[in-house]
């Protein structure tokens, strides 16, 4: 482990696509000087897929997180995560979902633990809302199994919805729930086992790259690596300032209630679901899973925070307007309040992801942004890095999450 001062050298720009270039081939006996292949700063959903990912393709990985495995603290806990195809947000998150679902399975096999439970999902609101035409537009585009249920429909089969005039719903069966800290847990255990070396508890300081090395300074020591994944979820402003990224963090509660019906909520009889209560506003549940009530949440409080400032306690006011709602569109569910937690989304002005390599550092790749719905990719993301930050490129498409896209205007 190289000791002593570290001396930042900025590349100049000139520098910068030579620099790729020779990155992408560099001599091996390069490669065998620094102790790790790639070094991950934060393994939070991202990065604890990246780490799998690269570890099974036999690159010496270290991984760093200043939590506890799958910790509360970030964007990545609350027990339950929606995983649906139909992409109301665009049809081009279709093929990564797709290639998710087989991630997940393979994960779920290897681990041998329940990590997705299939519900089928109900994406419900006026017809013209952007949530039903986006769904349908990605289930038509993409030809996915889908039903476009009409509101005596969705009465019918979905009695816990007190369905709204005009109401319809998409209704698509491969929609489920995932379990997002067993999810972490596993994909960090499958790092392990092949060999990775991840340190929990180790905030990472600072970090500098120049040419084909990368260091990174904790209080543990200086470890240098040929290259750095950047998946610090909420802090990743903190963690790449000098970007100056585009991102706004947001704090969202959930909550947890226990149903007056329980037998209507089981995960055979209540779907996942988004709802768009009012233009351009939704809100989001599930059944009652393993031994929680049911949990919901809007998607987007509008709150910004940091995750130094975010408000942990939840007010009386939040629950009485949750509980306002719920009496409006699933009445049976409005029982005794179980439980509340926060946590962070990441936004972009988009609401699109940022996977790009680092601007000035040819070896520094970057996952961040998930605006609220990354957790569902994690896998195929994870498989994205991995083959990005080795090869520059990859054979998923990432060009809507691109970082160009947020060059201002000439
Ligand atoms: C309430 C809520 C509901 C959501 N619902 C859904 C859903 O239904 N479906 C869906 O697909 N997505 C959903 N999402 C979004 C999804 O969970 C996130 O997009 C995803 O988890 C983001 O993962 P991440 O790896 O970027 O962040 P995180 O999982 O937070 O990981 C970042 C990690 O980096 C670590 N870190 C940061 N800085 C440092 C440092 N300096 N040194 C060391 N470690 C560091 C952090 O401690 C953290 O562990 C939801 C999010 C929230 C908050």
């Amino acid at each position: 482990m190289p000791t002593g001062k570290v001396e930042e050298r900025v590349l100049q720009p000139s520098n910068r696509w030579l620099n790729a270039e020779l990155i992408l081939q560099r001599p091996v006996e390069k490669r065998a000087m620094a102790p790790y292949d790639v070094i991950i700063l934060g393994l939070g959903a991202m990065g604890s897929a990246a780490a799998y990912h690269l570890a099974r393709r036999g690159r010496r990985v270290l991984g760093l997180e200043q939590f506890t495995p799958a910790h509360d603290r970030g964007a990545s806990h609350g027990r339950s995560r929606i995983i649906r195809e139909a992409y109301f947000e665009d049809p081009r998150y279709v093929p990564l979902i797709r290639r998710a679902y087989e991630l997940w399975d393979t994960l779920q096999q290897e681990s041998g633990a329940r990590l997705l439970l299939p519900t089928g999902g109900l994406m419900i609101g006026p017809e013209e809302s952007e949530l039903v035409q986006g769904a349908l537009a990605s289930a038509r585009q993409h030809d996915l199994r889908h039903e476009l249920l009409s509101r005596a429909d969705l009465r019918r089969r979905f009695a816990q919805f007190a369905a709204e005039e005009a109401t319809v719903a998409v209704w698509e069966p491969r929609a489920g729930a995932l379990f997002p800290e067993d999810c972490i847990r596993a994909h960090l255990a499958g790092a392990t086992r092949a060999g990775a070396v991840l340190q929990f508890e180790e905030p990472v300081r600072q970090w500098h790259a120049a040419g084909d090395t990368v260091e990174v300074t904790t209080a543990g020591g200086i470890y240098s690596a040929g290259r750095l994944i950047v998946t610090a979820g909420p802090w990743a402003g903190q963690v790449l300032p000098r970007l100056g990224l585009p991102l706004e963090v947001e704090r969202n509660v959930m909550y947890w209630f226990r149903p007056r019906d329980p037998a209507l909520f089981t995960p055979d009889r209540c779907p996942v679901y988004i709802y768009e209560y009012a233009p351009r506003r939704l809100v989001y549940g599930f059944p009652a899973l393993r031994a929680d009530g049911i949990k919901v949440a809007y998607h987007h409080s509008g709150e910004l925070c940091t995750p130094e400032t975010i408000r942990r306690d939840v007010g009386e006011d939040e629950i009485q307007g949750m509980r306002g709602l719920l009496a409006r569109y699933l009445p049976e569910a409005n029982g005794e309040l179980l439980q509340t937690a926060t946590c962070m989304y990441t936004n972009t002005p988009d609401g699109h992801f940022i996977i790009d390599r680092h601007p000035d550092y040819a070896s520094v790749t970057i996952a961040c942004g998930f605006s609220g719905h990354g957790f569902k990719f994690s896998p195929v993301i994870g498989e994205a890095l991995a083959e990005f930050c080795e090869y520059g490129h990859t054979r998923h498409d990432i060009e809507l999450f691109r970082l160009r896209r947020f060059a201002s205007p000439v």
